[in-house]
């Protein structure tokens, strides 16, 4: 289906039924799929035939959702996962294990960062966490022979850095690894990591392709363009002997990695997406286009509104002319970035306190990026467990409130926006 412009894509990608078959993708709520013989199961469980028999391997609404999405982002093949973190768990374990090394971008969501930082650690993998900005010879400086990949967010949640996915690809390259990018702030529809030279794509489906809240997931995009045979990656380009040998770059060409990480992370680790929850975020992509666009436009016209208040101490909205990002915006995501703004209110933490209690439009969740408005303030919440330098090293000061712009009408969330600011000051 690549032929077809995105908007298209979203809507008609993965599933195309045949004669008399039911229009809408289908929620196959089966665990299993029946055979004939023990021959062809056999074969199934030997990777040596394709075919779906067990969900948590394998399932028809995942499969149609799964093609989708490597639509969406140009990839080669994807692996729908029960959420976000087992997303970027598997992207990174996947060719990253005890005694090897990884970088990663320090502007990253924070449970990311105590995925990398604590439990990879504890797994015996070692990270370096690099500034983005960094110059390419500190960034340079942080490879070593054992280093496996590079991982960064192409619109970091909730720092909303923007990254140089180009520059990050060719350091990466130039060191034999991969480069790993979340996209889940731009989505697809504002950014193409894939076309900028990334290998493999992560998201949170939980966000902005979901949209509504429904659903915790996540999604592996593999480009399937990076040559691993150039690295070392022998769990790859070796036998796995928990399948009678198999190397999976022979078997699986170009879509090695993707078929890896789904027959044995997945086969082992299980964090699988059920079918009603992938029927729920097809519905969510098929209106991406539309809602990311809305989202973008309303959040232009707050970061715009927020500026020009006294009682605002700085705005932080990549979309601005003066950001300093604006020229990596100009380059990766042209048509907008995303619905989510940081701001400073004067007047410290109570202020902050007394503005986001007052708000009534806009409510107080531990989300972002879906229909509803909604605020957070991540030094108290999702990135509490990071002490004031960590904070620092991650761009997220004390003040930052992270609000996330829906697509209600613009007038009544600067109507809520107005009333809160006018409370917080009493
Ligand atoms: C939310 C989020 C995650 C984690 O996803 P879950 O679906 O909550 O597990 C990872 N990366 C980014 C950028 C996120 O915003």
């Amino acid at each position: 289906m690549k032929k077809y412009r995105l908007e298209t894509r979203c809507i008609q990608s993965g599933y195309q039924p045949q004669e008399g078959q039911p229009r809408v993708l289908p929620i196959y709520q089966s665990t299993t799929f029946k055979y004939d013989s023990a021959e062809k199961v056999g074969a199934l469980f030997d990777l040596q035939a394709e075919g779906d028999f067990y969900t948590r391997l394998g399932n028809p609404t995942l499969s149609a959702v799964e093609q989708k999405i490597a639509e969406l982002e140009g990839g080669a093949g994807a692996l729908l996962t029960s959420s976000g973190q087992a997303a970027s768990f598997y992207a990174v374990f996947n060719i990253c294990q005890a005694g090897d090394h990884m970088i990663s971008s320090s502007s990253i969501y924070g449970g990311t960062y105590n995925l990398f930082q604590k439990t990879l650690r504890e797994m015996g993998v070692e990270i370096t966490f690099v500034d983005p900005n960094a110059s390419d010879d500190v960034l340079q400086a942080a490879f070593q022979p054992n280093t496996r990949l590079v991982f960064a967010e192409s619109l970091a949640n909730p720092t909303l850095v923007v990254l140089d996915i180009e520059r990050f690809a060719r350091l990466a390259h130039a060191n034999h690894v991969p480069l790993i990018v979340d996209n889940t702030f731009p989505t697809p529809v504002n950014c193409q990591p894939i076309a900028f030279g990334a290998d493999i794509v992560v998201h949170s489906t939980t966000k902005y392709m979901d949209g509504h809240a429904t659903s915790v997931g996540g999604v592996i995009v593999d480009s399937g363009r990076f040559d691993w045979s150039q690295g070392h990656y022998p769990e790859l380009t070796e036998p796995d002997a928990s399948y009678h040998g198999i190397v999976y770059t022979q078997q699986f060409g170009s879509a090695a990695y993707i078929a890896k990480a789904r027959t044995h992370l997945m086969r082992d680790l299980g964090a699988v997406a059920s079918p009603f929850n992938a029927f729920l975020l097809n519905l969510g992509l098929e209106t991406l286009f539309l809602r990311v666009e809305r989202h973008c436009r309303n959040a232009e016209k707050v970061a715009a509104f927020l500026e020009q208040d006294h009682r605002i101490s700085w705005v932080n909205y990549p979309a601005l002319k003066q950001n300093r990002y604006h020229g990596l915006v100009q380059k990766y995501m042209p048509d907008g970035t995303c619905g989510v703004i940081s701001f400073g209110l004067k007047g410290g933490r109570d202020t902050a306190v007394r503005f986001m209690e007052a708000l009534k439009l806009a409510a107080i969740v531990i989300h972002v990026a879906d229909a509803r408005t909604s605020v957070l303030h991540p030094a108290s919440t999702t990135h509490r467990q990071m002490n004031d330098a960590e904070l620092a090293a991650a761009g997220i000061s004390p003040d930052l409130i992270r609000f996330s712009v829906g697509i209600e009408h613009i007038d009544d969330i600067l109507d809520d926006l107005r009333q809160a600011l006018e409370a917080s000051q009493s």
